[in-house]
């Protein structure tokens, strides 16, 4: 119950998915939390949640492609909370599934700066109030596919980035006690995962469903909860020895 009790943590795209059910574990186990997302509905249903379950959150409207919105609202957390311990980079986007020669730069780039660069922008304003508060835990999410090749040649350069940018991180703020890790989930059951398949063919997911999971080694595809329990670990101190690491969490399929 208590894991992280006492800290206030930020989960970005935190109304949906991975980084709503991260929201409330954090939650569950003592943290205050600011969810801020663009999802305005979802985002204050994921706080009614939390306040039912006996947590305490607040929700924020926050496009992580808005730096002076992300400088605005981490602001105004610090002033209602009196700090910032945490910060789950969470929001992203599918890639594009097309291949680099039918993609224009403009998809290309709009993938980069929601998943790479909202990232550095959330780091970037949270960073100096981790220092005030003597070091906090910044946990990047980037996928399976940020370690290895497919289909979604710009989802890995953004991924990948994540990871490095991850590690470049860390080595900078571990003076200042500021652990920075990043997250590598495999196919996880979520809006955002569901809404890409469908958006690109509806016939086609309850078909790709069971294929993600066959070609899942555990043999099934991963719950939301799943990836909240690794963000948990890598949030509180039972992980205070742990930065620049890369968690993977995708049922053993980068292992093949
Ligand atoms: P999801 O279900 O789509 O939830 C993501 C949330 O982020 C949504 O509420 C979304 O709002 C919000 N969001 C999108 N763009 C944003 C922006 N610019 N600023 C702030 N919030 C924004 O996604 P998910 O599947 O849980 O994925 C969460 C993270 O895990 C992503 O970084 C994703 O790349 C990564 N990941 C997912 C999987 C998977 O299989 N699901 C695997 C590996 C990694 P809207 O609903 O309005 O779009």
């Amino acid at each position: 119950m208590d894991r992280v009790r006492g800290k206030v943590a930020i989960v970005t795209g935190g109304a949906l998915g991975i980084g709503r059910a991260a929201g409330l574990l954090l939650a569950k186990e003592g943290a205050r939390v600011a969810i801020a997302d663009i999802n305005d509905d979802e985002g204050k249903k994921a706080v009614d949640e939390i306040k039912k379950d006996g947590g305490e959150a607040s929700y924020w409207q926050m496009d992580v492609t808005n730096e002076k919105e992300v400088e605005k609202v981490f602001g105004e957390i610090y002033r209602k909370y009196g700090q910032i311990n945490i910060l789950v980079n969470n929001a992203g986007i599918p890639g594009t599934g097309k291949p680099s020669d039918e993609m224009t730069e403009e998809e290309f780039e709009r993938v980069l700066n929601i998943d790479l660069k909202g990232v550095f922008r959330c780091t970037k304003h949270a960073v100096p109030y981790m220092k005030k508060a003597g070091g906090g835990s910044i946990i990047n999410m980037s996928s399976m596919l940020g370690i290895i090749g497919g289909g979604d040649p710009v989802y890995h350069a953004a991924k990948g980035g994540v990871r490095l940018l991850s590690k470049g991180d860390a080595s900078v703020y571990a003076k200042a006690n500021i652990r920075v890790n990043s997250v590598h989930p495999g196919y996880i059951l979520t809006p955002g995962f569901t809404g890409m398949i469908e958006k690109r063919d509806p016939e086609m997911l309850e078909g790709f469903l069971k294929s993600c999971a066959e070609r899942t080694p555990l043999g099934r595809m991963g719950k939301p909860e799943d990836i909240a329990n690794g963000i948990l670990f890598l949030a509180s101190d039972e992980s205070s020895y742990m930065t620049g690491t890369e968690l993977i969490m995708d049922g053993g399929i980068t292992s093949q």
